[in-house]
């Protein structure tokens, strides 16, 4: 390790209110110097955090962005969740391993590119993607992928062939998405021309903290990052008279497979959500806010930070911000590849420089979170809805929505639609609306079934969406809103794999704490791997539904619930199709193949 490097450490010590806290930037640190992080970078880091190095071991092998061995000079990472899975994933990791001659894990023997196999990126837009180092590709079709295999294979830094993706965007939004128009993101001077800040200045001049949790709560406004608690609530839930420092804590662990639109606000309307933390800043009285960002983002960290550094440089974030007396500083904190750090108690352990384990509630973080102390943990979009409320008033925000959640969502449109992308709608649209919106069904083909809010909802039935997509109807039909992450399925699905994708995803990802979780997940995955084996037998639909009826509600967070959920529904939904697939040992859309002359 080299001196620059321990003044490197020193500097980002120096962010965090306890030196453990810096695990994950240390490691990050390492990594980006060595390339990977070896015995002695653990001790190195050991010694700047003051901790064992068996705690520093611990973390690695927690997160899995992080490698242990000298590894390719590139990382080509093939997305093969679900929504990657509709529309060809599994034939372009074939085609991908076949030209490299390597498999998942392995790195050509050049050592030019390692290539991994990854759960969701949350570019589910962009279809089938992969991500070269920091680049996000796709969609992966024809030509695309001879290019992005060849990429893989030049020096870093060299000129590359597949270009920037441009998906659909919904533009003209209400709240949200007005500033999404250029792809390079919009920066200070265009935000201030467009009413930015204009909020803030108010709430820091003119209100009171208990002024703006008001607003927020009869703007009502609804949690965006799945659970849909009310935010202004939530606010009002911090302690008021205490001794210990209140922290504000961004959520922008976007990890939900089929979900991709937070990504879009801290890469093209930055802004928005620094004078949404302000506001909430002031509001709980926080001065200091984190937000924790999912480690394959580098791009939305780099932005991201460009903003934070044109509002500090402004007088919009830093000391005494606009001469008010009011200081909030804001640090990024990149997580490392793990979905529970999604979770908001596991967000707080990981941001600690913990394993992602999440803690059993209560206390909720809004009297003990980050470092003991009261917490407010926000989602990106949640946020970028604030400075619209205090700019046009609560009862134009709740006017747009429901009687009980206002204003819009991002939602995330993805599978076999038209046009896969992000669409700003009130949350009064209903599901069939929004996929007609999204061009709907492709190739004309007929609607099998709909997730809609990302893959830990249940499913519905191709004649179970004239239902409303705010938080209240989705609960009333059986599932639930979530994070907004709509994946459409047309007849060609297999429900049987799509279970089993999902399935994968659940058992990759439980931290391992509660034996239901760990267990269950793990049971699950392999029986749907028999079945899917031509091994299954139709005793293994009620083993299925029994492990997941053991799941449900008996462990320490909501994963093993969220877990259980796609196995219930698409079970009983679909339990013809499951056991046809059992008998015949294949799908129907296998057995059309098998029996096609051609
Ligand atoms: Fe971890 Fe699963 Fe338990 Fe949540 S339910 S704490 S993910 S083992």
């Amino acid at each position: 390790m080299t001196p620059a490097l321990d003044a490197k450490a020193n500097e980002i010590l120096l962010r965090y209110e306890q030196p453990k806290a810096a695990m994950l930037p240390l490691l990050w640190l390492v990594q980006e110097n060595q390339g990977y992080v070896s015995a002695e970078a653990e001790a190195w880091v050991g010694r700047m955090l003051g901790v064992a190095r068996s705690h520093v071991r611990e973390a690695v092998s927690f997160y899995n962005m992080f490698h242990t061995k000298p590894v390719g000079r590139r990382e080509l990472r093939v997305c093969t969740s679900l929504p990657c899975l509709l529309r060809g994933a599994g034939e372009l990791m074939d085609r991908i391993r076949e030209t490299l001659k390597i498999g998942p894990g392995e790195t050509t023997p050049g050592g030019e590119v390692l290539l991994t196999e990854v759960e969701c990126l949350c570019a589910c837009e962009i279809a089938p993607m992969a991500q070269l180092d920091e680049r996000y590709v796709g969609p992966l079709e024809g030509p695309s992928v001879d290019s992005i295999i060849r990429d893989s294979l030049t020096q870093p830094g060299r000129p590359e062939s597949t270009p920037e993706p441009e998906p659909y965007l919904s533009t003209d939004g209400p709240v949200l998405s007005t500033h999404f128009k250029d792809p390079g993101g919009t920066w200070l001077d265009d935000y201030l021309t467009d009413d930015g800040y204009v909020a803030a200045r108010k709430v820091l001049t003119s209100m009171t903290p208990q002024d703006v949790i008001d607003e927020v709560t009869s703007a009502n406004l609804r949690g965006l990052g799945g659970a849909g608690f009310p935010a202004g609530r939530k606010w009002s839930f911090v302690p008021k008279e205490t001794d210990k420092p209140k922290y504000l804590v961004v959520n922008a662990d976007e990890g939900e497979p089929g979900t991709f639109k937070d990504r879009y606000i801290l890469e093209r309307d930055p802004h928005a959500l620094l004078e949404g933390m302000l506001i909430a800043a002031f509001a709980i009285g926080s001065h200091k806010a984190y937000v924790y960002i999912r480690g394959e983002y580098f791009r939305s960290a780099k932005r991201l930070q460009r903003a934070i550094d044109e509002a500090t440089g402004k007088g919009w974030l830093g000391q005494d911000i606009q001469g008010t007396g009011f200081d909030l500083d804001v640090v990024i904190h990149r997580g490392a590849g793990a979905y529970i750090c999604g979770e908001e108690t596991a967000l707080l352990t990981s941001l600690e420089g913990g394993k992602g384990f999440p803690r059993l509630k209560p206390p909720f973080p809004a009297i003990s979170g980050l470092f003991q102390c009261p917490t407010i943990v926000n989602n990106v979009e949640t946020l970028a809805c604030v400075p619209f409320i205090l700019r046009n008033g609560a009862e134009h925000f709740a006017r747009i929505g429901t009687e009980r959640q206002g204003g819009t969502r991002l939602f995330c449109v993805c599978g076999h639609v038209v046009r896969p992308g992000v669409y700003e709608e009130p949350v009064s649209i209903t599901l069939r609306e929004l996929i007609e919106k999204a061009g709907g069904v492709r190739d004309g083909n007929r609607l099998k079934a709909v997730i809609p809010g990302g893959i830990s909802a249940k499913i519905l039935a191709a004649d179970e969406i004239d239902v409303a997509m705010d938080f209240d109807s989705l609960k009333a039909a059986g599932t639930m809103a979530g994070s907004g992450g709509v994946i459409v399925m047309d007849e060609t699905t297999s429900m049987v794999q799509a279970l089993d994708s999902a399935a994968r995803f659940f058992a990759d990802e439980s931290c391992g704490q509660c034996s239901p979780c760990r267990e269950g997940t793990g049971w699950v995955h392999r029986i749907l791997r028999r079945i899917i084996d031509g091994q299954g037998s139709l005793r293994d639909l009620d083993e299925l539904l029994a492990i997941a009826g053991d799941m449900e509600g008996n462990t320490i967070c909501v994963f093993a619930d969220a877990a259980a959920w796609p196995v219930q529904s698409y079970i009983t939904k679909f339990r013809d199709e499951f056991e046809e697939y059992i008998r015949s040992g294949r799908s129907t859309e296998q057995k059309e193949t098998a029996e096609c002359p051609a």
